[in-house]
C-alpha cells in the first residue's frame, strides 16, 4: 500500500491491512478511505494479478493507488 503520513505528527505510519494505518508515535489507528483525485468520489477496489488498482465509477476509468486521494479517519481503541 501507499505510504501515508500521520495527520498529527507527520511520521510515516505503519500499514496494518484492510486500509488501516497506525501511527506508532501517537498510538493512533486510522481508517483510510480512497477517493478519486479528479471527482472526489469513493473508489472501488480492484484486485487483479496481485496488483491493487482502483476504479472510479464516475470518471469511468482506472486510477492508480499512487494518484488516489487518501482520507483518514481516526479509529478508537
Ligand atoms: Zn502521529
Ligand atoms: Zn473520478
Amino acid at each position: 500500500m501507499k505510504e501515508l503520513n500521520c495527520p498529527q505528527c507527520s511520521q510515516v505510519m505503519t500499514y496494518l491491512g484492510k486500509f488501516v494505518y497506525q501511527c506508532q508515535a501517537c498510538e493512533q489507528d486510522y481508517q483510510a478511505q480512497v477517493h478519486c483525485s479528479s471527482c472526489g468520489d469513493r473508489l472501488e477496489l480492484l484486485k487483479a494479478c496481485g496488483a491493487v488498482d482502483f476504479f472510479c465509477n464516475s470518471c469511468n476509468e482506472m486510477k492508480s493507488k499512487s494518484s488516489a486521494d487518501y482520507r483518514l479517519s481516526a479509529l478508537n481503541g
